[in-house]
């Protein structure tokens, strides 16, 4: 065998990152996480100011240690998700380079090869990718978009309400970033909610939990709010009940075309707006494994098991359920990841017997 710098790397330090990290470090294999943050804590670095966990900290935690409960009323704040990201590695003194952008990921014989934007580069027998999604806002195609003069801005890059009090805002998207930046932005400002179809709200007494539970089907048969539960069903957390108590969680369906000034609507009304907040989610974030050629029209990549199909030494956590029930989630982070690293264990094992090209073992 060829040798390489280590026998696995994981590209991305966010909680999908750090789980798989943790059992990597119990199987006793060699690896490095690489990081392009600066600091610890993923996405929840560049989130909106007052977002807040929708489930108990209890029920969000990573493996070995759980979260410890929130020091204010009410579930986890951003900043008590980015504290406990950061305990955490520094607990299970997990290797981890930051800042460390990985621009693109080679095949270099029997190994893979990691280049950086620094031109420097490394090699390892396996890679993880657990690089997430915030860094591939989606933002879906509507007619005229480029002659709107207003501000459009995605979640990716909303931090507070603070720019759009007094203003007229269109906001897209019904999931749980629409209806929670409608909440805060309509106190000060004349919002329009554009939603495909009729957002799905869930029972006022039903927390985050049942969306993993439905995702990871662990939910038992009694309990039914909503048979068809996802992870983007709406969770009604006390601004969003507020917003509800106020009237402005009304829908409406999309509209036709941008003017400079606004939006024509599909019955040939036309409103003004002076600015559009995309809440559309995002795609995976995985322009590094594009010189793979295993990357699809929509960033995914074809998995059996957590492991490329086409590139059998690439792996990825994270993301959504395609790479594990529940597997954007703290809690689902942790078990994706104890599934995933006996499956790299036994592959890297088995890589090790097999005789090479020259007929070696
Ligand atoms: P990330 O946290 O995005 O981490 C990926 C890391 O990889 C980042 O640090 C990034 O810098 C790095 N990276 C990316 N590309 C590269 C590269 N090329 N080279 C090196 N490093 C790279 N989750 C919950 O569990 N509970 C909740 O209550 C909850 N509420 C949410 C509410 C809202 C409104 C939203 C939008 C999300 C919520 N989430 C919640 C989900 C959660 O925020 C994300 O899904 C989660 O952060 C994804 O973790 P990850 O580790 O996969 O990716």
């Amino acid at each position: 065998m060829s040798r390489a710098d280590h026998d696995v790397v994981v590209i991305g330090g966010g909680q999908a990152g750090l789980a798989v990290a943790y059992y990597l470090r119990r199987a006793e294999i060699d690896f490095v996480v690489l990081n392009a943050d600066d600091r610890p804590g993923g996405a929840w670095l560049h989130t909106w100011e007052s977002l807040r966990l929708f489930s108990p900290a209890g029920y969000s935690s990573l493996p070995g240690w759980p979260m410890p409960s929130s020091r204010t009323a009410g579930f986890p704040t951003r900043d008590e998700v980015i504290d406990y990201l950061t305990r955490y590695e520094e607990r299970y003194r997990l290797p981890i380079e930051r800042p460390c952008d990985v621009r693109s990921v080679e095949r270099d014989g029997e190994l893979l090869r990691l280049e950086f934007e620094d031109r420097r580069s490394i090699t390892a027998r396996a890679v993880v990718s657990a690089t997430g999604t915030w860094r591939a806002p989606y933002i879906p195609a509507y007619a005229d978009r480029d002659r709107f003069r207003g501000v459009q801005l995605h979640s990716a890059d909303y931090q507070n309400p603070d720019p759009f009090v007094g203003k007229r805002v269109l906001i897209v998207g019904g999931g749980n970033s629409g209806a929670q930046i409608l909440a805060e932005v309509s106190e000060g400002a004349e919002t329009v909610w554009v939603t495909r179809k009729d957002p799905v709200f869930l029972p006022d007494d039903v927390d985050g939990r049942v969306l993993f539970e439905r995702a990871s089907a662990r939910v038992p048969g009694d309990f039914d709010p909503a048979a068809n539960t996802t992870l983007g069903d709406i969770v009604m957390v006390p601004p969003v009940k507020a917003a509800r108590d106020r009237g402005v969680l009304n829908a409406v369906r999309p509209f036709e075309r941008f003017t400079e000034s606004g939006v024509v609507w599909r019955d040939g009304s036309e409103s003004r707006h002076d600015a559009v907040l995309w809440c559309t989610g995002f795609r995976p974030a995985t322009d590094h494994l594009r010189s793979l050629g295993v990357v699809e029209s929509d960033g995914r990549i074809e998995v059996v098991d957590q492991r490329s199909v086409k590139e059998p030494r690439l792996w990825l956590a994270g993301y959504g359920n395609w790479t594990g029930a529940a597997s954007a989630t703290l809690i689902g982070a942790g078990r994706t990841a104890r599934e995933l690293v006996p499956r790299i264990s036994a592959a890297l094992a088995e890589a090790k017997s097999s005789p090479d090209l020259d007929g070696r073992t």
